[in-house]
């Protein structure tokens, strides 16, 4: 029974997670799954979200002084915060991430695993 019940709660979170490209943090991701599942704890979307997570269904995306936020994308591409507004884009780029990588190593002695590239500013509407 509280298998089923946590299944349901993690393809609730995982639905609407796919079905936005808001990048929501938990605390709205929480109100979202609230109208579905009412008597669903913050606490149980946090654990949901860390389990969902692991199994690499979606990303978590951390940013200093600020809540994370939740992508169901979690193919490679890059993000645009907003320094204005806060919201958090995604942005269509031609650079690979393993474009990136080749081109560290080749122009370094450091053999690269992984890298962080994070774009901020001001976006489109805050701009006006
Ligand atoms: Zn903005
Ligand atoms: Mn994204």
């Amino acid at each position: 029974m509280a298998k089923t019940r946590m299944t349901k709660q993690r393809k609730t979170i995982m639905r609407i997670l796919k079905n936005t490209a808001s990048h929501p943090t938990a605390d709205t991701i929480y109100e979202e799954v609230k109208k579905e599942i009412p008597n669903i704890s913050l606490g149980t979307v946090y654990r949901n979200l860390n389990l969902l997570e692991e199994m690499n269904e979606i990303m978590v995306i951390n940013y200093t002084n600020a809540q994370s936020h939740y992508d169901g994308v979690t193919k490679n591409h890059y993000h645009f915060r907003c320094n204005n507004c806060g919201k958090v884009f995604d942005l269509d780029l031609d650079i690979l991430d393993e474009d990136v990588d080749k081109y560290v190593e080749k122009n370094t002695n450091f053999q690269i695993d992984e890298h962080r590239l994070e774009f901020y500013g001001l976006c489109p509407a805050c701009q006006k």
